[in-house]
């Protein structure tokens, strides 16, 4: 039976409990065991595919086609295991689907109540689809007290019973604040919020406590005292240089060590770090350097790139190479062409993401435009190959070339689709229905030209990709983008969806429909971002 490890956060939010809970999995894995995270998100909405990025950061993609939280992009790049629908739950989900259930009658007559009705879907949520794995890792989104997570809370001490004790660990993650003025770091905001949890009946085992300065033993044992802990079960928990030295660092601080003795698990393997070792390696000691600019929509907010991000780091990875992302507001490039050229002329690579909506796009296809006049590599995912392929066409002559998606448009380089091919058959959306989840979403597959660049870059001309998009390319204007030398590269199988476009006497210009990004890892850099960070390297000993 597996064991399920419970990640509670407290004092204030933002203290990486998605990074505790990826780094925890990677370390149980590097001793052999197999993982299976998962995350709890309080909040009211069905899933994050509605909120705006500001709100919620990235929307992740699973190959199942759920919109999910970000956090599962850190489980996923930590672990190398593909997150799933079943991974991630809201208060929304569970309201939703018991609504449709009392409505349906399924409840016989009984007074529908959150304990047990909601504590027991957050029950079943947790358990179901776990027989194959050793460890279930529960991250529970949001601040112990918030009154929203109050059944999350609940559902945890119980299963805690229903479970038995062995069989479950408790991980609370709170911060000692240093305060300046005294020249002290503080325990009692952890004690505090010990405090709260344990009156709603659950125990920390082991206290994960963010710090900027490293705890004495002394106040480790004060708050190994006041907590009801071992003074070795509290955690000190440094700002890391890099996410990735995060497992390394939470190991020798004796994380996982403390999580086994917590299970009592005596005879657990030595674990094998040493793909984490290489990975700082990498970061340590770069032979090269380069310069990326995303030119976005979102860019004040780091977050909502963040699989983006990550995937760049990768791709220097496998080049041995440090990124450096310049993030640049598309709409500053809609006041003329200096300020775009002053901006991204000192730039090794240039790179335009996905995004909803009109504003900033005449900067997006500036942008384009200037990476594909001036020969320096260029990516565009999603919007961004939807842009490049508006840019194409008005340069082929259709000067009004626009996307649906901005309002009626003579000229649809881009328009709406309304039916694909899916897994299970035609998929069929109407023009004015639901927003939320009714994308193309989700891992499809496409087939590459025999001689394209990323054929080359794949290594394939079979792939699959994720998918979040509601308009695509017009195939009717392929005669009008080849004009301009751009290429549909990649196609969906049935011919119907172009996938992927390039420009064979470019030196690396390729837009996706997709979003590689999500399936990056460090471990195995995606093959389009090891090829622009390459091909920027190139760049890079050309300026
Ligand atoms: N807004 C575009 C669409 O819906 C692109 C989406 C995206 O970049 N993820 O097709």
């Amino acid at each position: 039976m597996a064991r399920f490890i419970f990640v509670t956060g407290g004092v204030v939010s933002s203290l990486g409990k998605g990074l505790l809970s990826a780094s925890l999995g990677a370390l149980l894995q590097a001793r052999g065991y197999k993982v299976r995270i998962r995350k709890f998100d309080p909040y009211l909405n069905v899933d994050p595919g509605t909120m705006s990025p500001y709100q919620h950061g990235e929307v992740y993609v699973t190959d199942d086609g759920a919109e999910s939280d970000l956090d599962l992009g850190h489980y996923e790049r930590f672990t190398g295991v593909s997150a799933r629908q079943s991974d991630n739950i809201t208060t929304g989900r569970i309201y939703r689907d018991i609504i449709a259930r009392e409505r349906r009658g399924d409840y016989l007559g009984a007074t529908v109540q959150v304990i047990p009705h909601v504590t027991n879907a957050i029950k079943e949520f947790a358990r179901a689809d776990v027989d194959d794995v050793d460890f279930v890792i529960c991250e529970i989104g949001g601040t112990v007290g918030d009154i929203e997570s109050l059944p999350f809370v609940e559902a945890l001490r119980q299963l805690r019973n229903d479970l038995g004790r062995d069989n479950t660990v408790s991980v609370h993650t709170t911060l000692v604040p240093w305060i300046k003025a005294a020249g002290e770091l503080k325990t009692k905001p952890t004690q505090h919020s010990v405090r709260e949890i344990s009156s709603l009946g659950v125990q920390p085992d082991v206290l994960l406590c963010r710090c900027e300065k490293p705890i004495p033993q002394g106040d480790r044992e004060k708050i190994a005292l006041f907590c009801n802990v071992p003074a070795s079960a509290v955690i000190q928990a440094l700002d890391a240089r890099s996410i990735y030295d995060v497992p390394l660092q939470y190991h020798s601080e004796g994380l996982d060590d403390e999580v086994l003795r917590a299970f009592r698990i005596d005879d657990a393997p030595a674990p094998d770090l040493s793909r984490w070792h290489d990975i700082m390696d990498r970061l340590d000691h770069p032979e090269g350097e380069v310069t990326i600019g995303v030119v976005g929509k979102y860019v004040g907010l780091p977050d909502a790139y963040k699989s983006l991000n990550e995937a760049l780091v990768h791709g220097g990875l496998a080049n041995r190479t440090k990124v450096n992302i310049r993030w640049l507001d598309a709409e500053l490039f809609e006041r003329g062409d200096e300020s775009l050229a002053a901006e991204l002329e000192p730039l090794h690579g240039i790179l335009v993401p996905g995004g909803f909506g009109e504003r900033g796009s005449e900067g997006k296809i500036a942008s384009v435009r200037f990476a594909k006049e001036r020969g320096v590599p260029f990516f565009g995912i999603c919007l961004g190959m939807q842009m490049a392929c508006i840019e194409g066409a008005r340069a082929s002559g259709i000067e009004q070339a626009s996307s649906t998606e901005f309002g009626p448009t003579p000229e649809p380089v881009i328009g709406l689709i309304t039916e694909w091919m899916g897994k299970e058959g035609l998929q069929e959306r109407a023009a004015d229905g639901d927003l939320g989840g009714t994308m193309r979403l989700g891992a499809y597959e496409a087939e590459l030209g025999h001689n394209s660049r990323v054929a080359s870059a794949y290594g394939s001309t079979q792939i699959s990709e994720r998918h979040r998009h509601r308009y695509e390319v017009n195939t009717h204007y392929k005669d009008a983008l080849e004009k301009d030398g751009l290429i549909f590269s990649g196609m969906s199988p049935d011919g119907r969806l172009p996938e992927i476009v390039e420009r064979p006497d470019h030196p690396w210009f390729i837009g996706v429909q997709f979003h590689p990004e999500l399936k990056s890892r460090p471990f195995e850099p995606h093959p389009l971002f090891a090829g622009f960070i390459g091909a920027a390297l190139e760049q890079s000993r050309l300026v």
